[in-house]
């Protein structure tokens, strides 16, 4: 949901994003639930708050962590009756992440999926940017990283590893 398309019907909903702008993502912190565009719909009023995401990987292991965030700093936030529901019909895929996502993984030394909508499957085998130089003399190390959704590569140029945001 591009964020422009969000509903935001009182003052309630309008707090409980600004509260959701700051979580983090428990697996990559340079972004935030929002930033990865996982959150599906807020609906908030004084008597409580149900959020609705949808899981980036299916079996993400940060998901009840996710969960367990988001309920625990609208809580903090002053709000009662925290929901959160997981809604697993609406596909998730790396080309929802918010186009200010790709430079904050830049900079956390991460590199950024390609798009892959338009041009699938040639976009994955254009060569990988290290996030550090920019050189794209790079291989790939390993399909895993640090964690599930992400993938070690290796860069000839300023030898360094780096992970990259596993295109899904
Ligand atoms: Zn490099």
């Amino acid at each position: 949901m591009p964020l422009e398309q969000r509903q935001v019907h009182n003052v309630a909903e309008a707090k409980a994003w600004d509260v959701l702008q700051s979580v983090q993502d428990p697996e990559i912190p340079a972004l935030t639930l929002v930033d990865l565009n996982v959150i599906r719909h807020v609906k908030a009023n004084d008597q409580g708050v149900e959020v609705e995401m949808t899981p980036t990987f299916m079996g993400c292991p940060a998901l009840d962590r996710m969960k367990e965030d988001i309920r625990i700093r609208l809580q903090e936030a002053g709000f009662k009756n925290v929901r959160v529901n997981v809604n697993l019909t609406v596909p998730w895929s790396t080309d929802m992440l918010i186009e200010s996502s790709k430079e904050k993984l830049q900079k956390f030394g991460i590199a950024p999926p390609p798009v892959l909508q338009e041009s699938l499957p040639a976009t994955l085998l254009l060569p990988v940017q290290c996030p550090f130089c920019n050189s794209t003399e790079t291989r790939l190390e390993s399909e895993f990283g640090s964690t599930l959704c992400k993938q070690l590569y290796y860069c000839d140029s300023c030898r360094q590893s780096f992970e990259r945001f596993k295109p899904l």
